[in-house]
């Protein structure tokens, strides 16, 4: 049994303070029975958040993470330090990142490693383009990120980390992928997982469905087989619309 995951990616929004402000007003009602919470938030807000969501049953996530422990890279974090603040997840290879800071499928492949490494989840994302879907190849693209980003991981790796299929098109546009077209490209990523690490890793690693998730629609992904939960942008900044997912899920 996969328990459901709600995810929800700050991206560049909030300060350490508002950050707060959300676990305060969340606090005592993030706790679902059976459905696994976590927010990604700025690295700004990591520490402040992890202290303050204690006892909510949220887990707290980074948006990025380098493969290195330490070193020459200015601007970058590693494993090692958000593992001691208490981070529990770390969202790799969003479509923002490929898009805006040149990551491949290479450096996605060496940062799932090193959440492998300092015993965080990672929150893998693959997911086409308008052009390539309309050209037909939504299933090409899926293939070639997905199998790349678990190159060389273990069965158990693979069967611990969550992935996330978010198609460009529907990220930040209201235009959400119907909950069938999700499921289907979802169940094909786990026909990859089950050839690159095997029946049992794919049986139990949990494919997330991404882009214009809103209260009003979760329980349609949630309906379907192969979904088992979201990665959620614009709808996870308000307290009561993260609360609606996670009640949704
Ligand atoms: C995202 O940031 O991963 C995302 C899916 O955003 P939104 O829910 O706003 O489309």
């Amino acid at each position: 049994m996969r328990k459901p995951i709600i995810a929800g990616n700050w991206k560049m929004f909030k300060t350490n303070k508002e950050a707060a402000a959300f676990a305060e007003e969340v606090k005592g009602q993030a706790a679902v029975e059976g459905v696994e919470s976590v927010i990604c938030a700025p690295y700004t807000a990591l520490a402040t958040l992890v202290e303050a969501v204690k006892g909510t049953g949220i887990q707290v996530g980074a948006q990025n993470i380098h493969w290195e422990d330490n070193g020459a890279f200015t601007g970058e974090i590693s494993g090692e330090m958000l593992k001691e603040l208490g981070v529990t997840y770390v969202i790799i290879g969003h479509s923002e990142r490929r898009q805006y800071f040149g990551e491949t499928d290479e450096t996605v492949n060496k940062r799932t490693k090193a959440a492998f490494k300092h015993g965080l989840t990672p929150i893998v994302c693959v997911g086409e383009k308008l052009e390539e879907r309309e050209a037909g190849r939504t299933k090409d693209v899926c293939r070639e990120q997905t199998v790349k980003a678990l190159e060389g991981l273990s069965a158990e790796q693979v069967a611990q980390a969550v992935i996330a299929y978010e198609p460009v098109w529907a990220i930040g546009t209201g235009k959400s992928s119907t909950a069938e077209d999700a499921n289907e490209v979802i169940s094909y990523i786990r026909e990859l997982v089950k050839e690159q690490a095997g029946a049992e890793a794919a049986a139990a690693v949990r494919i997330q469905y991404g882009g214009s998730v809103k209260p009003n629609n979760i329980k349609e992904y949630m309906a379907k087989e192969d979904i088992d939960g979201a990665l959620v942008g614009g709808a996870s900044l308000e307290p009561a619309s993260y609360l609606q997912l996670v009640e949704g899920a």
